[in-house]
């Protein structure tokens, strides 16, 4: 029901909590972050309240300067641990959170367990890391399978995702909204701007089709395919 990314930010744990803290009005019934770092992708998440992710998250060494969170509301599967976002693929070397509904998730979940992809949640969601695993076993880069994976999908969604490769958030949407907050030496993507205002005021609204590779050095905005679009800069007056 709501996501939030972090890319750059001294601390990106402690800015995803605000993103989501900020986000609780859209309502959940669970709540996960994950972080990248380069080197390896951790994820930590539970059904329940915001306050009891932090209270998780206080007792963990979880850090990073690249990551992700989300707030669930269930359409696919009970509010549960292993439903929560984000999800994994089958090495837990990439993490992905979704908004909206896969409608094709059946059809795909299928032909990736005949694969031998093993799903570990009731989700829809849980199809989008197994087929971006699929492609880059294939031999894709990271962001070759993103795409691919996101061609894939049809409903509507808003779709992020870290890869242990990389200090990167990939991101995406079609008929789900997501925005893109732009700061000096720091970028945040959010279901809507309240998550991120605190730290910027200048927002990109990202259209349905775009695909946003983030990292802590600067941003591309491209279409599915990988042509570059031109989506300016706005900022926000939350004062009038
Ligand atoms: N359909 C997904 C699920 O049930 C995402 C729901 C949401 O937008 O929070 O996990």
């Amino acid at each position: 029901c709501g996501i939030t990314a972090a890319v750059g930010a001294d601390d990106a744990v402690s800015t995803l909590l605000t993103g989501l803290q900020n986000l609780e009005y859209r309502g959940y019934d669970s709540a996960g972050v994950a972080v990248a770092d380069g080197g390896g992708v951790e994820v930590l998440k539970r059904e329940g309240k915001v306050d009891e992710l932090a209270d998780l998250l206080s007792r963990s060494s979880m850090a990073g300067r690249v990551g992700l969170g989300h707030t669930r509301w269930s359409t696919h599967g009970p509010p549960t641990n292993a439903n929560a976002h984000p999800h994994t693929d089958c090495y837990g070397d990439l993490a992905v959170v979704h908004n909206g509904i896969i409608e094709n998730h059946g059809e795909l979940r299928e032909r990736l367990s005949e694969m031998g992809h093993t799903f570990s949640s009731d989700t829809d969601t849980e199809v989008v890391p197994h087929l971006v695993e699929a492609y880059v076993d294939e031999g894709e880069s990271v962001e070759g399978a993103f795409r691919r994976a996101i061609g894939d999908l049809s409903g509507s969604y808003a779709v992020a995702m870290v890869h242990e490769d990389e200090e990167a958030v990939y991101a995406a949407r079609q008929g789900s909204p997501l925005v893109f907050g732009v700061s000096d030496d720091s970028y945040y993507l959010a279901s809507d701007v309240p998550a991120f205002l605190e730290f910027t005021d200048d927002v990109v609204y990202l259209e349905d089709s775009d695909v946003v590779r983030v990292t802590p050095e600067g941003y591309d905005i491209t279409d599915i395919d990988g042509t570059p679009v031109e989506r300016s800069v706005e900022t926000v007056d939350w004062t009038s």
